[in-house]
């Protein structure tokens, strides 16, 4: 077995999904992001889910918070960063 580990591979086979940064091998977007038939879920759904995450792992910030915090990370991502509720946030 040899390995070909040139800079163009490395860079080809290194991915993040655009919709919450979680790495992967392919595509654009992770499995927890789309829905069954591979497109990208609303923004509500993902909104929801990420402040449910968020809300676990920092249970002392108020729902207000969470929300600040979750807009703020979207805001970072390429699936969301235009979107009008992170925009008006
Ligand atoms: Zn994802």
């Amino acid at each position: 077995m040899t390995y070909d580990l040139t800079e163009e591979k490395v860079m080809t086979t290194t991915s993040s999904c655009d919709s919450c940064g979680m790495p992967i091998e392919s595509g654009r977007y992770c499995g927890y992001c789309t829905d069954d038939s591979g497109a990208l879920q609303p923004f509500d759904d993902r909104f929801a889910r990420m402040a449910a995450w968020q809300a676990r792992r920092d249970p002392a910030a108020s729902q207000q918070d969470i929300e600040r915090q979750v807009l703020d990370y979207m805001a970072t991502m390429p699936a969301w960063r235009d979107h009008p509720r992170v925009l008006t946030r």
